[in-house]
């Protein structure tokens, strides 16, 4: 087994995150601008069948394409997380989905510490829940988002809060014992009311996992091309101001953690060992690869990624050709970026010093006038945002890393 290569530039040991994207959806969700679509179910299995190609001959896919840091034949890493994302993988047939699991874990050594599974609630069946169990899938991610009917439809999901319910049943009946459910803050129509309606849904339910998004508008989705645009067609009229938005936010972090729920990412709580140890990858900057259309890889210096169109990644696959269409070597610099970018996010934070040390820099000019303003903290010599001060944190990211 050769290791070398996904040695990450902290030098510390990590097991592998393999990710699997799969960019199809039922209908595309008005404030939504990533590169996933609406595509006939015949070409589900098409696709399912390129990725499987890709992650079991991806040592020769990769060395041919040049990827220097390569160079084992059939490179085994051991993994310990596989997350399937999209998109909406709840999507496929369940064969297709346990062949994909089966064809990482035929190339990647475990042992998979958590293998996740993204689910839309409206897509569960108590036939396809056992069917992920018995591929492995150890964790659902549920796409919940909101509990209030009216928000739902405003935005076009095709699940209301009845098949949330529906979805969390059968789920816990069939034996998952980890389940993450996203809600979206700032949705058209939320209000105080509604999103305290939610928060309560949510908290019944007592999921392991949670994650919360505060709405941002991207003019690659329609919501954010209204909202430059003008119109209503999509609901921007009926969008909560940015304060209400924050306010709700902040309402759910005092209401988890007065239910014990960890709050250890900016956009993520858990309950005592139930953080998402795939995800943690990626804000640690630890190596993960990953395969699908679209899907991003990185070894702790290089990060690649696959053409965004399927027809096109599939193409290539059934080629024999790697679908990499981006490749980008970090200089120091922005991996400097990326170490305090990411690893802010967790609440726990930075240690400076080391991070000084490492990249020879001394950040205190940065980091003081942001200190002095309330916006981060020194605690034990980890640098950290302030936990009351979180719906500003893009602003200390651009200041920090200006
Ligand atoms: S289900 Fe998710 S990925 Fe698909 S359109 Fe909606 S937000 Fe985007």
């Amino acid at each position: 087994m050769n290791q070398a290569p996904m040695q990450s530039t902290t030098n510390r040991r990590a097991g592998l995150g393999v990710y699997v994207q799969v960019p199809f959806c039922q209908a595309k969700c008005t404030y939504c601008n990533f590169a996933t679509g609406v595509a006939r179910a015949e070409t589900y299995d098409p696709y399912a069948e390129a990725v499987c190609q890709e992650i079991l001959r991806h040592g020769a896919l990769y060395r041919a394409a040049g990827l220097k840091r390569w160079q084992s034949e059939t490179p085994r890493f051991a993994a310990e997380t596989l997350y399937v994302g999209g998109g909406t993988p709840s999507l496929l047939d369940p064969a297709a989905l346990a062949r994909i699991v089966h064809a990482v874990r035929d190339v990647f050594p475990g042992p998979f510490a958590e293998t996740t599974l993204e689910a839309d609630p409206e897509t569960i069946t108590e036939k396809k829940a056992c069917a992920w169990r018995d591929a492995g899938f150890s964790r659902i991610s549920l796409g919940a988002q909101s509990f209030d009917d009216q928000e739902l439809k405003a935005v076009g999901r095709r699940h209301r809060r009845a098949d949330i319910y529906s979805a969390n049943e059968t789920l816990r009946r069939v034996g998952f014992e980890n389940l993450s459910f996203d809600l979206i803050a700032g949705l058209p129509r939320q209000t105080p009311e509604s999103w305290q309606a939610s928060l309560d849904a949510l908290l019944g339910l007592a999921p392991e996992h949670i994650s919360i998004y505060m709405l941002e508008l991207d003019e690659g989705s329609r919501l954010g091309r209204e909202s430059l645009a003008g119109g209503a067609r999509y609901g921007v009229p009926a969008l909560p101001e940015d304060d209400a938005t924050a306010d709700f936010y902040e309402m759910a972090c005092e209401q988890l953690a007065g239910r014990g729920y960890e709050h250890y990412e900016i956009s993520n709580w858990a309950l005592p060992g139930r953080r998402s140890v795939h995800n943690g990858k990626y804000w640690r900057r630890d190596p993960y690869l990953g395969f699908g259309a679209g899907a991003h890889s990185f070894d702790g210096t290089e990060r690649f990624s696959n053409a965004h169109v399927p027809a096109d990644y599939a193409g290539a696959i059934r080629d024999g050709r790697a679908a990499i269409d981006r490749r980008e070597t970090l200089d120091p610099g922005q991996s400097l970026d990326e170490e305090l970018f990411l690893g802010l996010r967790q609440l726990e934070g930075i240690d400076l010093a080391e991070i000084e040390s490492r990249y020879r820099v001394k950040l205190g000019d940065k980091v003081r006038p942001l200190a002095e303003e309330g916006l981060v903290e020194m605690v034990g010599g980890r640098l950290r945002l302030v936990a009351s001060r979180l719906t500003v944190s893009n602003e200390v990211f651009v200041r920090l890393l200006a």
